[in-house]
């Protein structure tokens, strides 16, 4: 019998469920600044998206369509570990892959940089530790011992992927990649890119709970964006925890509360690894949101954030933000004190681009 029972609100057979923690707040009536949005919503990777836009910037409803439909097929084809046919499942599977295509290359080139950056917290190579806890495209084992760990931990490292731009090559058999950290973030930016050549400069992108911002809202000025209250709620729902204004950013957040198993033991196995330790983290970060100029890199840095905890998680984007390295704008981590109530830590907010509300 299987020890462990899985909480997740919607688990299909595409990429791991991710969170939608981020629920947009729109006014839909105008003034006079404002506009009459557009909407463009669907199913993803087990997850929705949804776009907003000013129609009176684009080419036709059915152009933007098009165009957001291919962008959201190529990221698919080349990262989503669940399809068999995908470029990712394919190199998975042969341990070498020749030809990868665009989305590829640039998926796997910012997971080089941001695994550096992140010095080894993000790490795409967790994939057989992430299969072995229960959370791949594999089935899970029954139980987890140290000896399992152990040999999964040999196929983890960004250094045993050989990537020269045409090829890409594991230089052990077993190894995997998993980009459910990172590859929404990307969708997000394609989308995006879609949308600026349609010709839109005022529009918002949110693929379950990774979001892009530019310009302004239908009221006519900044957009707001909430952050939820980190409660295991397995309906989906969200509560306010705190609403930000703001333009001309990305956003993408992790959370371990609503995709998670409960072992024997009664206790939680987050679907974050620990690269470090090869086990679920267990970090005081109840939920990080990471802000930067694009979208993959914070999702990415939000995943690399619950690895860290606190403490880490701050020096790290502190540490980022000054350096300008990766487009940093800031990040918003939520723990709990001792009387359980949240605590909301603001680190390095680019106070241009986003500001709180309440
Ligand atoms: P996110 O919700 O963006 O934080 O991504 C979580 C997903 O990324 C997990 O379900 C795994 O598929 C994968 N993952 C888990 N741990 C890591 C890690 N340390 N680095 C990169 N990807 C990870
Ligand atoms: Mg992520």
């Amino acid at each position: 019998m299987n020890p462990y029972s899985r909480h997740s609100i919607a688990r299909t057979t595409v990429l791991p469920i991710l969170l939608a923690l981020i629920t947009m707040l729109f006014i839909n009536s105008c003034d006079k600044a404002g506009y009459e949005p557009a909407n463009i919503s669907g199913v993803i990777w087990g997850t929705t998206y949804t776009i907003t836009y000013d129609p009176d910037e684009c080419e036709s409803r059915s152009a933007v369509e098009k165009a957001v439909a291919e962008a959201l097929a190529s990221v698919d084809s080349a990262a989503n570990a669940f399809s068999p046919v995908s470029q990712v499942a394919v190199l998975n599977r042969a341990g070498r892959l020749v030809q990868p295509s665009p989305a590829l290359v640039d998926i796997l080139s910012a997971s080089i940089r941001l695994n550096a950056d992140t010095r080894g917290a993000f790490d795409p190579t967790v994939s057989p530790l992430v299969n072995l806890w229960g959370f791949g495209p594999d089935d899970r084992r029954e139980q987890v011992d140290k000896e399992q760990v152990d040999s999964a931990m040999v196929l983890v490292g960004m250094d045993k992927v050989r990537f020269c731009g045409d090829s890409v090559l594991f230089e052990r058999d077993g190894m995997r990649l998993d980009f459910g950290a990172i590859a929404k973030g990307y969708a997000v930016d394609r989308v995006a890119g879609t949308l600026r050549q349609c010709g839109s400069t005022n529009f918002i992108v949110e693929i379950g709970g990774e979001v892009r911002v530019n310009g302004v809202s239908p009221r006519g000025d900044r957009w707001n964006v909430q952050i939820d209250a980190p409660v295991a709620d397995l309906t989906g729902s969200h509560t306010r925890l705190a609403v930000l204004a703001v333009t001309d950013v990305s956003m993408a957040t992790s959370g371990n509360y609503r995709n998670y198993i409960t072992g024997v033991d009664g206790r939680w196995y987050a679907h974050t690894i620990s690269p470090f330790s090869g086990c679920p983290i267990q970090t005081d970060i109840l939920s990080a949101t990471v802000f930067c100029r694009d979208a993959m890199t914070a999702d990415a840095l939000a995943t690399a954030s619950m690895v860290l905890g606190l403490d880490e998680a701050t020096a790290m984007i502190d540490r980022l933000r000054r350096s300008d390295a990766d487009g940093v704008c800031g990040a918003v981590f939520v723990t709990r004190d001792a009387d359980g109530r949240f605590v909301i830590h603001p680190v390095a907010i680019d106070s241009d681009r986003i500001a709180f509300l309440d």
